[in-house]
Formats: structure tokens, C-alpha cells, sequence
């Protein structure tokens, strides 16, 4: 049994309990030395995804820290980092926890094959899900398409029970360099600045296990009648903590089961699950239309409209409300997505492509697949739809979801003696380019909802003598 180090390379799984990899290594008793790289994959990300990551990876090295470890930071291609390190450390084996979405999948085999051409040993975990996207299949061995029958199947698997955390871990006699988290300039890219976003999140395993025990605790029996509520902390805010691997899918299933259950929310973790296992199933999720009949349809392509959504100065309010809501705290609730991404793909008739670019940059939960499947279930494209015909109406969706208009007042400062604070804020974060001012008249509707929505079943009907 080999006493040389293992290096354990940490990617968006950034927590000590219930981490198979972790747990594993601990096990082996051989001297770990944690990593984390900054490479082409990450470096691809959107720019709140990245500052978030990077928040993740500062809270998560103090808690390795605490433990007697560190986190080494490097920059560079994963396969020549990695095999640099081991030169440095001796180290003969890396581990990882699997990531699922093609650009990491891609990059992960060629480093798999290229540690093991150099005669190290590469080995994967799993974690970062319930199931293993290929593990939930039908009769005939294919993929789901549609929810409700995957979570039927998925269901009756067993997930397992959470891992402990590991008490002290061993470590290497002497560490290798690391650089400096600072100098990675993982926010330089924010348009509102790391200070905004950072007022709206706690990164980090304690942060998530807080947040996960608060919903248990106080949130989850009205989850089911409130969650829909965009002005209302009704739902568990676990997205971004899921993410970043912060606390697992597990722990949460186990510790809902122990809290009483909960079978709408737990449906909900189920939506994560499937949006992995059509991404397998279809890995140009994020770029093509899952049905390429939809490859005809008549979309625009990213064009004034799409710019007036992004500021969120559509003069829609609970539209412009959704949009400002990401731009200040990197999160967006599920209702105010689906309208949002509805006003843009049915009334402004804008390619979902065009959407899906702006919350990769915006949001701080950004997830490859949930994305994507957000994105193409909301514009009639993908496989589980909401079919085309069904326009969200943005001002009845407002009325049933915001009956009090406060998540819109929260939002909305144009017209208001004393805005409330994040509605200022929001004009405060975006760029002066927009030359946006609270002062101003709030904008004309850039189309009439009744109009958007006749305009888009126009479109459809032509499309469908198309198909
Ligand atoms: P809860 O209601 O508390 O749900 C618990 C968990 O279940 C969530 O944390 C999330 O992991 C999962 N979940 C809930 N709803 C969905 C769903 N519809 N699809 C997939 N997983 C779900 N979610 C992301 O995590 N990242 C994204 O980039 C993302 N983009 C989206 C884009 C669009 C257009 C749409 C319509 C939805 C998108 N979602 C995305 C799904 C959903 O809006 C968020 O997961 C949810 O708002 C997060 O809030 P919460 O943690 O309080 O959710």
C-alpha cells in the first residue's frame, strides 16, 4: 500500500460532510493535499458564477485550514498542473468528484487519460447528485423525457445516508506553493461589483447547513402552498450552496426525511436530478434545441428588446422586477424566472439562447444543466415543456403572484417618494453606461401583453405549417 500523497482536486464540491471522495481518502490514510485550479473550465464561466466560486473556495480552505490542511491554489491546464504538482509532492494518485456538464466531462477524460499515460493513478467520485445520470433508465434502457415518470422511477432508488465529516486529516510533511486567491481577480468581471453581490450571499458549508436547518425548521410546511411567492422567503435558497457542492444533495434528502418529509420539496431537488439526466442524455442541451424541430422556428436573435430585459426596463414591472432582482443579489425566485424567460422568448419573441447567456453571467446559483433545462422548458423546446401555446401573462402572473405588489415595489424605485433600498440599489449596481436614474419616468411597456402574446401564437402557427 502506497504511502505517497493523494492529490484531491476540489471543483464545485466544497464541503467536509458527506463527501465520498474525501471520505475515501481519509480512509487510505495516506497524506492529502487539496487543490483547486483555475483553468480554461472555470475560466469559462459566467462572471457571478466565477465570483461565487471563488467566495466558496476562500470559506472552504479556512475550514481545511482548521483541520491542519490547506488548498493549494494553482493556475494553468488542469493536466499540466496536476502532473506538476505531483513532481513537486511525489504524489501518484487524483482524485475528484465527477462533474456532469460537457465542458468539465470533456476535460476531465483527457486528464483521466493523461495522468494515467504518465502513470498515475486517476480515480472519480461520485456526489454532486441523488443518482448517477445513467443510473435511472426505462425499460428499454433509454433516458426519461418526461418528469413525472424519471421521479417515479428515481424515487425508488435509494440515495444511501450522508458521510461524516472527517476529523483531522493527514497531511503532507512539507506543502507545495500555492498562489493567492486575491490575485485570481475572480469578481473582476462582475458588472455591479463584489461588494453588491456579497451583501446577498453567505458562501460555505456551515452557511448552507444554517440555511437547510432554518427551511426544516420554519419554512418547510408552507413550502408547498408559498412557494410561488416571489416577495416571500417561502422557498430554501439551497441552489447556490448545491452549486458550489457546499452541502449535498443527500444530506439534504436525509435530513428533510428526518425533519418529517416533504414530497413536494423533495420533487423539486428531483427537477435538479432530471435537468442532469437530460443533459447526459442531449449534452448540446445548453446550445440546441432538445427538439430540432424547433431549429425553424422563427426567433430573433439578440436585439433591443433583449437589451431593455437584461437592464430590466421592459416597462413590464414584474418582468423588470425578476431581471433587477439578479442583477442585484445573483438570484432570481422560480416564478419571476418563468415569467421572465417567457416575456423574453414568447412576447419579445427572442431566441432563449439569448436568455440563457445573460443568467450564466448573472446568477450566482448558475447551474449548466437546471439552466438549460430552465431555458428550453420555458420557451416549448425541450423534451418536458410547458407547450408553446402556454404564454405566461406577465401582468396575471403579477396579480396571482404578487397580489400586494411588494415584490415589485421592492424592485421597482421609478415613481416612488422613497423607493425602497434595493430597488435604489439596483440603479446604484448597474453600469453608468446604461445611464439609468431612479428619478426618471418609468419606461413605456415595449409591448402590450395581450399583443406579445398574440404575436408569438402567430409565430407558432406559421412555424407549425414549417415543421
Ligand atoms: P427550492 O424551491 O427551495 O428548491 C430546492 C432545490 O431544488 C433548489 O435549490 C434547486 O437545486 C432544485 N430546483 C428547484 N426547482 C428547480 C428547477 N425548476 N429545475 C432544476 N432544479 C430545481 N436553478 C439553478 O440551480 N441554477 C440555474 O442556473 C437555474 N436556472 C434556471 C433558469 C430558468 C429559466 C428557470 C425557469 C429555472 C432555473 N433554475 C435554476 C431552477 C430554479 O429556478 C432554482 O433552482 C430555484 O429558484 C432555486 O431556489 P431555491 O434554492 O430556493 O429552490
Amino acid at each position: 500500500m502506497s504511502d505517497r500523497p493523494i492529490l484531491l482536486w476540489f471543483r464545485r464540491d466544497l464541503r467536509l460532510a458527506d463527501h465520498p471522495m474525501l471520505h475515501e481518502a481519509v480512509r487510505s490514510g495516506r497524506p492529502l493535499i487539496p487543490v483547486a485550479i483555475l483553468d480554461p473550465v472555470a475560466e469559462g464561466w459566467g462572471a457571478a458564477a466565477r465570483w461565487r466560486w471563488g467566495e466558496g473556495l476562500r470559506v472552504f480552505g479556512a475550514a481545511l485550514a482548521a483541520r491542519g490542511a490547506r488548498l493549494v491554489l494553482r493556475r494553468g491546464l488542469a493536466a499540466e498542473v496536476l502532473a506538476q504538482l505531483a513532481g513537486e509532492t511525489g504524489a501518484e494518485a487524483v482524485w475528484w468528484s465527477r462533474a456532469y456538464d460537457p465542458a468539465a466531462r470533456a476535460r476531465d477524460v483527457a486528464v483521466k487519460a493523461a495522468l494515467r499515460g504518465a502513470g498515475m493513478a486517476a480515480r472519480s467520485f461520485p456526489g454532486h447528485l441523488l443518482f448517477e445520470p445513467e443510473a435511472v433508465a426505462t425499460g428499454q434502457g433509454t433516458g426519461y423525457k418526461l418528469f413525472s415518470a424519471y421521479w417515479r422511477a428515481a424515487s425508488r432508488l435509494d440515495p444511501g445516508r450522508p458521510l461524516p465529516a472527517p476529523g483531522a486529516l493527514s497531511v503532507p510533511a512539507s506543502w507545495p506553493a500555492s498562489e493567492d486567491l486575491a490575485a485570481w481577480r475572480l469578481g473582476a468581471a462582475l458588472r455591479a461589483g463584489e461588494d453588491v453581490l456579497r451583501h446577498h450571499s453567505a458562501p460555505g458549508e456551515a452557511a448552507a447547513q444554517a440555511r437547510l436547518s432554518g427551511f426544516l425548521d420554519t419554512r418547510s410546511a408552507r413550502y408547498a402552498e408559498r412557494r410561488d411567492f416571489p416577495a416571500e422567503d417561502a422557498t430554501s435558497g439551497l441552489s447556490e450552496y448545491l452549486t458550489y457542492g457546499e452541502v449535498s444533495p443527500r444530506t439534504i434528502w436525509s435530513e428533510t426525511a428526518r425533519a418529517g418529509g416533504n414530497a413536494k420539496f423533495l420533487s423539486e431537488l428531483g427537477w435538479r436530478e432530471f435537468a442532469y439526466h437530460l443533459l447526459h442524455h442531449a449534452p448540446g442541451l445548453a446550445q440546441d434545441n432538445w427538439n430540432r424541430d424547433w431549429d425553424r422556428f422563427p426567433w430573433r436573435g439578440d436585439n433591443a428588446d433583449a437589451e431593455a430585459w437584461r437592464r430590466g426596463m421592459t416597462g413590464e414591472p414584474f418582468v423588470d422586477a425578476a431581471l433587477r432582482e439578479m442583477y442585484v443579489t445573483g438570484r432570481m425566485h422560480n416564478r419571476a424566472r418563468m415569467v421572465a424567460a417567457s416575456y423574453l422568448t414568447k412576447h419579445l419573441r427572442t431566441d432563449w439562447r439569448v436568455g440563457l447567456d445573460w443568467f450564466a453571467d448573472c446568477l450566482t446559483d448558475w447551474d449548466p444543466a437546471a439552466n438549460a433545462m430552465g431555458w428550453q422548458w420555458v420557451a416549448g423546446s425541450g423534451p418536458d415543456a410547458a407547450p408553446y401555446f402556454r404564454v405566461f401573462n406577465p401582468v396575471t402572473q403579477a396579480e396571482k403572484f404578487d397580489p400586494d405588489g411588494a415584490y415589485r415595489r421592492r424592485w421597482i424605485a421609478e415613481g416612488r417618494a422613497d423607493p425602497h433600498p434595493d430597488a435604489r440599489a439596483y440603479f446604484q449596481a448597474a453600469p453608468r453606461a446604461w445611464a439609468l436614474d431612479p428619478q426618471a419616468a418609468y419606461p413605456v411597456r415595449r409591448v402590450a401583453p395581450a399583443e406579445g402574446r398574440q404575436r408569438a401564437l402567430d409565430a407558432y402557427e406559421r412555424w407549425k405549417t414549417l415543421k
